[in-house]
């Protein structure tokens, strides 16, 4: 097996997954390219609505597909926004609407209340009724800041202050970003499970 279909229609995402997965011998193809509609994420976990969208790519091209869900959780706010994060300011709305709102509801709450975490799930089906997809986590722990700063990543990496580097996930480089995200460790533990299913 080496081409997988990426289901994601997420620029952001399909960079990232772009450059983690480029050392492998694994063509890694949007769903764009076949015309994949997006699924809806009706599930009430991250797990759930990554299963959704895989088995989607699966049925609709015929290939092995790998979906992500992720997303930021806010202790102060219960873990909200999770897996609304791409929706917290309404259907459609754009990183920055959802950034500020987030800011918004966080306003006048002290530094020492504002721990946050992304969360990654990232699963692979073989085929649309796989029964056993291949499921990997990873998280990132940090807090949300008063303000954006920096420019780089995406979403809502200008307002996640990460304490192993003291800066925000926007001023990492991307390749400091891959190493400790949640999407880094997701992937590279999904890596391990591959090369481990496949020896070479
Ligand atoms: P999904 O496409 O439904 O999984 O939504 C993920 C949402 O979580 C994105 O739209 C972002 O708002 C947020 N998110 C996930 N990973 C990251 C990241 O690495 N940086 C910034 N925001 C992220």
């Amino acid at each position: 097996m080496n081409k997988i279909v990426l289901a994601s229609g997420n620029k952001g995402k399909l960079r990232e997954f772009a450059e983690l997965f480029a050392p492998l011998d694994i063509e890694v193809v949007p769903q764009s390219d076949f015309d994949v509609p997006e699924a809806e994420e009706t599930g009430l976990s991250f797990v759930e609505n990554a299963i959704i969208k895989a088995r989607n790519a699966c049925e609709y091209t015929g290939l092995p597909a790998i979906a992500d869900d992720s997303g930021i959780e806010v202790d102060y706010l219960l873990g909200a926004p999770g897996i609304y994060s791409a929706r917290f300011a309404g259907e459609n709305a754009r990183d920055d609407d959802n950034l500020n709102a987030l800011l918004t509801a966080l306003t006048g709450v002290p530094d020492r209340e504002r721990a946050a975490r992304y969360q990654c799930l990232l699963v692979m089906m073989r085929h649309s009724k796989d029964p056993t997809p291949l499921i990997c986590h990873g998280d990132w722990q940090g807090r949300i800041l008063q303000a954006p700063m920096g420019d780089g990543g995406f979403g809502y990496d200008p307002i996640f202050w990460v304490p192993q580097t003291q800066c925000s996930a926007a001023q990492l480089t991307s390749e400091q970003k891959h190493a400790i995200s949640h999407r880094g460790k997701a992937i590279r533990k999904f890596i391990e499970e591959i090369q481990h299913a496949n020896p070479s």
